[in-house]
């Protein structure tokens, strides 16, 4: 493939990548998004296998087969509830990638690169090994915080941040001696820096607490993308630059984005919880105390009825229950009875930025009835009933009423003010967070303990049959 028709395969690609994202800014396009993005990646493929400097083939194949094999199977096989663990294990992927790209463009320089060329080159090294490395381990941290193989409560070393600058001015330091360093006698800096910039990644990510996740991931989103940008400046790839400025762009907006929703300062979440005093990392929140009351599939299902608006407040629970076709089955029957019945979403519901709109998209909930928090908070003292599917943290009113416990300050669905709540969930666990929840004691909520789909299959099972003996009712009265 000659350089021009490179360059215009690369410039369909680039389109194609923005078109994707602009497509998954929208549920109503996200498919069509992510088709382009699909489209993008296949033409970004093979321009670069077929770009003519290209002569490596078989290495080629032995790494993209394999590769392909272990991706979908691994993709099709991941269950929704562990869709974040995977994103973050392939953020630490591109993240390792940058530091080999790295570290092998160190060992093989290019002789035509000389003079100021080749200092710029150096830096683009250093500094991509550098984004790489945190990518890499904070990554791992991510995903074995995700996958409660890490405790996800936040990492309190005595001198942290004094820790942190420590590492970051020796990677100074070290940058100095490598970029100073003949031949190739910079590895040995390269390399410590690689270590100390792995350490600071793991330690930055471990000092985040539970809560602060959502931020963690997305951020990472954008190192991931800017560790591919800088793998574009080290291998003179336009597209791998265009690509990695958007995706660390867009992960930067999206970070920023989770920021704003759970009042948390940008710069103290990516710093590690820099600036924030230790009580705010505190779980220990005062236990909420009181009776709890229990209620059953059946009393929900007479509430329901007799309800004129709903509001649902979906949350992690129900992606683990799978619960989310049962649960637009329910608001076709009450919508068709004329009850009004939408969704508050809670921006950090889940595990994922949009996991609950996905859920819901999945099982056909009308957009229309779908709401974001803010759109939602004000109608909850005119509602009838809420019911919470294996939501916590994000209708936890600790949030707003208790200044020492790790979500304080957090906006959340403010529930507790409709008329009637109904929790469903299999225990009085708290949520990912650990902070415990007041709204199971308070003297609206009833609690309905089970697995999310049992409980919300029984209750269509109920809500059936009183209405098929509402309509058997009716006819017999039209009859007489
Ligand atoms: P939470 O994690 O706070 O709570 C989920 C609740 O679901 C648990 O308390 C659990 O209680 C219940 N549950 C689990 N399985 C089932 C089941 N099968 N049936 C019924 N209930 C079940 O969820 P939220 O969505 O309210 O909050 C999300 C939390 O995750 C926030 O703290 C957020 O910061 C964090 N987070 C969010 C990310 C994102 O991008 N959205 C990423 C990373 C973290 P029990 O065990 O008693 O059943």
């Amino acid at each position: 493939m000659s350089n021009s028709l490179l360059t215009v395969a690369y410039i369909a690609a680039s389109v194609l990548f923005i078109f994707s994202l602009g497509g998954l800014s929208n549920q109503e396009t996200a498919r069509q998004g992510n088709i382009y993005g699909i489209c993008g990646m296949l033409i970004a493929f093979i321009a670069t296998a077929l770009n003519y400097q290209f002569t490596g083939y078989f290495t080629l194949i032995g790494a993209i087969a394999p590769a392909v094999m272990i991706g979908a199977v691994l993709a099709s096989r991941v269950a929704m509830t562990s869709m974040p663990e995977l994103v973050a294990i392939l953020h630490s992927f591109v993240g390792l990638a940058a530091v080999l790209v790295g570290i092998a463009n160190y060992l093989a320089p290019d002789p035509n690169i000389v003079g100021v060329e080749e200092t710029i080159h150096q830096i683009e090294i250093y500094v991509g090994v550098f984004i790489g490395a945190v990518t890499f381990t904070g990554s791992i941290v991510a995903f074995g915080k995700l996958r409660a193989i890490i405790s996800s409560k936040p990492l309190m070393l005595p001198a942290r941040h004094l820790l942190n600058i420590s590492l970051l001015v020796a990677t100074v330091l070290l940058g100095i001696q490598f970029m100073q360093a003949p031949d190739l006698q910079g590895l040995q800096p390269l390399l410590i820096m690689s270590a100390i910039a792995g350490l600071l990644g793991l330690h930055l990510v471990a000092a985040i607490g539970g809560a602060d996740m959502p931020v963690v991931i997305s951020m990472l989103n954008s190192y991931s993308g800017w560790a591919a940008a800088a793998a574009g400046f080290m291998l003179s790839n336009d597209l791998l630059i265009v690509v990695g400025a958007l995706v660390g762009s867009s992960g930067a907006i999206l970070s920023f984005i989770m920021c704003k929703a759970m009042n948390r300062s940008f710069f103290s979440v990516i710093l590690g919880g820099f600036g924030e005093g230790s009580s705010k990392t505190a779980t220990k929140a005062e236990t909420p105390t009181g009776t709890v009351t229990a209620t059953t599939a059946e009393e929900v299902a007479d509430l329901l009825m007799d309800a004129q608006s709903v509001i649902i407040a979906p949350g992690y629970g129900m992606a683990v229950a799978q619960a989310q076709h049962a649960v637009s089955d329910i608001t076709k029957l009450l919508r068709s009875r004329k009850i009004k019945v939408r969704f508050g979403i809670h921006p950090v519901a889940g595990r994922l930025p949009g996991h609950m709109n996905v859920l819901l998209a999945e099982a056909n909930v009308p957009y229309d009835i779908v709401l974001e928090m803010d759109e939602i908070n004000e109608d909850f003292p005119e509602t009838d009933v809420v019911l919470v599917i294996g939501a916590n943290d994000t209708v936890n009113p600790s949030a707003l009423e208790d200044p020492s416990c790790a979500i304080a300050g957090m906006p959340v669905l403010e529930v507790w003010k409709a008329h009637n709540v109904i929790v469903m969930k299999r225990s009085m666990a708290s949520g990912y967070a650990g902070v415990e929840n007041p709204l199971f004691f308070k003297e609206n909520t009833q609690m309905l303990f089970g697995d999310a789909k049992k409980n919300v299959d029984a209750i269509l099972t109920h809500l059936r049959e009183k209405e098929s003996s509402t309509y058997s009712e009716k006819i017999l009265v039209k009859a007489s």
